[in-house]
């Protein structure tokens, strides 16, 4: 009797596999992030995904959409700890930064980059597991920063080739001034309790800020009514934001002030920004951002200022897809087909040779029906997007050469020359550096053209 045959596995609803023919896509958005942030001196840091329950409990606050419904929580069954994978990473990084003590002798400028986990709905630029690129500036009290940040964000946009990411900013104070805003706000709500929906009743009293963060049409003209914490700021506050405005300004980058500006997480403080576009329908926050002063001490160290944003790469990777023409399915510089025993030995011989001189080779291997015929190699070889194909068989052995066939010649009578074996590299990197004004169309995946 057969066997039955197996159910698959499937991954984790909402968790996705990102696929070899997004990889050059991902790949193009990580290198541009890494050179934009270098060049403002930023320094990446790499803390775990996996941190106790109460770093996320204490630093995001417990009445935030994360802390109460979002956090993968459980209990390490060895010894009882309480542990969550993390939803963010400004808890994270600020942990390790006090732990290290790493602010102190100079403030510090950090990047991360690393998957996320919240147990949200997952939709359209809404997941389970998702990607975030985030900086934090560390012991940086003034508004330059703020503004140094907003601009590295705009650079990024520019240099990935997006456009229409709008920039919306706030500030939403300090905690007193927060106070005297909340009193007022509660008031308001109270009197118009009987607009207010179940998500709103219940955060009245613990977090009335949030509610002008609803998504909830039937209570944005309520919202909109409502007192505005820009009206209530000190004049330190004010200040601050003026100075972040007038930074902006002068670089001429374009913003909006938008006065129902809040963040999720209560560890936010003054500036607060956010990135959004329309091309993405309602998940349209591609970035978020702002200033955090207090978390520091929060978390059990000295006041330390700090400011920082995280971006959702997954929402990027869509906008780009919009935005980016072509892009070359190439892999490789050589693909490497033999024929016979002997044939096989010298090519991988070869191919190590090739490799040293600095090009991709992808070296035939056998397949569940064995190497394969010649023919069915070199359709192997055209598939691979490889510029040129190296052919060894008895012949080729026999002479101590190699045939070279330019898979990306439009000249199909005059595309294929014998080469010596020892002046194999040499050819090859001469086809492929030289002739300046020829393009061998072929591109290292990472190369993607994009237009703006
Ligand atoms: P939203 O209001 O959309 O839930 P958020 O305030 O929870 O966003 P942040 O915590 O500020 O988002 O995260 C920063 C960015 O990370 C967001 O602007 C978004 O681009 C991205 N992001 C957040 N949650 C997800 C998710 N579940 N899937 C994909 N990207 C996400
Ligand atoms: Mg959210």
């Amino acid at each position: 009797m057969a066997e039955t045959k197996k159910d698959k596995i499937l991954g984790v609803k909402g968790m996705n596999d990102i696929l070899p023919d997004d990889a050059p896509l991902w790949e193009l958005f990580e290198n541009t992030v890494q050179s934009v942030l270098k060049s403002y001196g930023y320094q990446q840091i790499r803390t775990p995904i996996v941190e106790p329950t109460a770093l996320f409990a204490r630093g995001l606050g417990e009445v935030t959409d994360i802390v109460e419904k979002e956090m993968y929580s459980f209990t390490d069954s060895m010894n009882g700890d309480q542990l969550t994978l993390r939803p963010e990473c400004t808890a994270g990084v600020v942990r390790s930064v006090l732990e290290h003590n790493l602010t102190y002798d100079s403030p510090k400028r950090l990047w991360y980059t690393g998957p996320m986990f919240r147990h949200e709905r997952p939709q359209r630029g809404r997941y389970r597991q998702f990607h975030q690129v985030g900086a934090e500036a560390v012991g940086f009290a003034g508004p330059d920063i703020d503004a140094e940040l907003i601009m590295l964000c705009q650079r990024l946009w520019d240099d990935l080739g997006l456009e229409g990411i709008r920039l919306e900013i706030n500030s939403i104070g300090d905690a007193e001034e927060r106070n005297r805003h909340r009193a007022d706000l509660i008031a308001y709500f109270e009197q118009h309790r009987n607009q207010l929906d179940e998500d709103a009743l219940r955060r009245l009293h613990s977090n009335p800020l949030r509610i002008l963060d609803t998504k909830n049409p039937a209570m944005q003209s309520l919202v909109d009514n409502a007192p505005k914490l820009l009206d209530y700021l000190g004049e330190e506050s004010r200040v601050h934001f003026e100075g972040v405005q007038r930074f902006l300004n002068h670089n001429n980058v374009p913003f909006k002030i938008n006065p129902r500006l809040v963040r999720g997480m209560d560890y936010y403080n003054r500036t607060v920004f956010e990135w959004i576009t329309d091309q993405l329908g309602a998940q349209g926050t591609v970035c978020g951002g702002g200033r955090y002063d207090p978390l520091v001490e929060i978390f059990g160290g000295k006041p330390t200022p700090a400011v920082g944003f995280a971006m959702g790469v997954e929402r990027l990777l869509e906008l780009m897809k919009v935005s980016t023409e072509t892009f070359s399915r190439s892999q490789c510089d050589v693909y490497m087909v033999h024929q016979g025993e002997a044939a096989q030995m010298q090519s991988f011989v070869l191919s190590e040779r090739i490799r040293d001189a600095g090009l991709d080779v992808v070296l035939h291997c056998a397949a569940a029906g064995g190497a394969g015929s010649f023919k069915s190699q070199m359709k192997r070889a055209d598939a691979s997007g490889a510029a040129f194909a190296v052919i060894l068989g008895d012949d080729e052995i026999a002479r101590g050469e190699a045939t070279v066939k330019h898979l990306r010649s439009g000249d199909m009578n005059n595309n294929q020359q014998a080469v010596a074996q020892d002046k194999l590299v040499d050819f090859l990197i001469d086809q492929i550096t030289g002739g300046d004004d020829h393009d061998h169309g072929h591109l290292h995946a990472g190369q993607i053209h994009t237009h703006h």
